[in-house]
This record gives C-alpha cells, sequence and structure tokens, in this order.
C-alpha cells in the first residue's frame, strides 16, 4: 500500500478506535509499518483532530524523526514491536475502560465466543509499568513475541495486526470479551471456551477464510 493510502487508513481507523469509545480524549496511539519506516499518530491530539498528513513518519532502524511535528510518547513502544515481530504492519494502543476494569479489579480475558476465538490466540498481562518509557517499550516487545493482545495493567491494551483492519477488529474483540466477563460475572460464573473448543472453532473452513480477509490489504 502507498504512504498516501496508509496515512489515510490510519486517520479513518483513528476515528473508528474513538467512535468505539477504545480510548477518550487525545489517549491512544496508532502505527502502521511502511517500508523501512512506521507512520504513527502524533503526540497531544485526539483521533478526531488528526488528519492524514499529520501521521509523523519515524525510521525504524534508527529512531529518527523523518517528518513535521512530534511523535506519539509511546513511540518507542510501537518502534520495538515492529523490531521485534517481521509479520505486524500494524500496532494499535488503547486505553479500552473494560478491559482496564476487569484486569485491574482482578479478573482475566478469556476465550469467551467464537471471534475471540479465531482472532486472539494468546493474550499476554503486563504489570502497570510506567508510560512512555524504555522499560515499557522493552517490556512490550517480549509479551508480543508469542501473543496478539497484551494488557497493560491499569493502563491499557496493545494489538498487533498484518493489517491495521486486523489490530482493530483484535482491540475491538478485546474490549468485547472484557464486556461479556462482566455481564457475566453479574449473573454467576462465567464459562469460557474450552481448550477442544477452541481447536474445533479453529479447525472449520470458514475461519481460516474469514482470518486470511484480514490479513489482505
Ligand atoms: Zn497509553
Amino acid at each position: 500500500m502507498d504512504e498516501k493510502r496508509l496515512r489515510e487508513e490510519l486517520a479513518n481507523f483513528g476515528r473508528r478506535i474513538l467512535g468505539s469509545g477504545l480510548a477518550v480524549g487525545p489517549g491512544g496511539n496508532i502505527s502502521a509499518r511502511c517500508a523501512e519506516k512506521m507512520l504513527i499518530s502524533p503526540s497531544g491530539l485526539s483521533f478526531e483532530e488528526v488528519l492524514p498528513e499529520d501521521y509523523v513518519a519515524v525510521d525504524l532502524g534508527s529512531g529518527a524523526v523523518l517528518s513535521e511535528g512530534r511523535p506519539s510518547s509511546e513511540v518507542a513502544m510501537h518502534r520495538a514491536i515492529y523490531l521485534a515481530r517481521e509479520d505486524v504492519n500494524a500496532v494499535v494502543h488503547v486505553h479500552p475502560p473494560f478491559v482496564i476494569g476487569v484486569t485491574s479489579g482482578g479478573g482475566s480475558i478469556e476465550p469467551m465466543f467464537p471471534d475471540f476465538v479465531a482472532l486472539i490466540k494468546r493474550v499476554a498481562t503486563l504489570p502497570y509499568i510506567l508510560p512512555c518509557t524504555e522499560r515499557l517499550a522493552q517490556a512490550v516487545k517480549e509479551a508480543v513475541q508469542n501473543a496478539e493482545a497484551v494488557v497493560l495493567l491499569n493502563h491499557g491494551a496493545i494489538t498487533v495486526g498484518a493489517t491495521l483492519k486486523e489490530a482493530f477488529y483484535r482491540a475491538q474483540i478485546l474490549e468485547e470479551a472484557a464486556k461479556i466477563t462482566t455481564i457475566a460475572r453479574l449473573f454467576g460464573s462465567p464459562r469460557v471456551l474450552s481448550r477442544e473448543e477452541q481447536e474445533e472453532l479453529l479447525g472449520l473452513e470458514a475461519e481460516r477464510y474469514r482470518q486470511s480477509v484480514l490479513k489482505r490489504t
């Protein structure tokens, strides 16, 4: 995908993140890999006011800022993920209220419905680490090696994907799972899908097709 289209897509998904309640105010940041660099949301602005041209280009190798503007304060975390995972082309970092609420209350996000199983194989959870630090970037880099979603306790979540769409859907599904967990707890003990039920879902041809579609740009 060329840079112009990728910038438009970033602005579009930024607005969808706000619309989905995954972040409020100037919270959250997103990025996409663009050849040897990444395009990342600028610091301090709400997604509703960020234009395609405002996304800041950062060299993945050196970390040098290549365009106008100041990149998100979580720039080190985004860069670390791209350096650790060659298959990742998009990173979504949000502050979803149910994910933060459930996990800071001692709960965990478990597979309870088919879309979760299809899109998220593993959720990693990190303890609270001061945002915007190299320490957080390094911890996320480790955690994301075997996970599509990382919960940052008392802070938010990160999802990654082969495309922005995939990373965004994973953030939505993580928040949906936290909402469903909350509702299930009101009624009793949440029933989590067994390993066998998960394997069965992943074996469906229909699910494999849906997953392949999400990776198309
Ligand atoms: Zn954050």
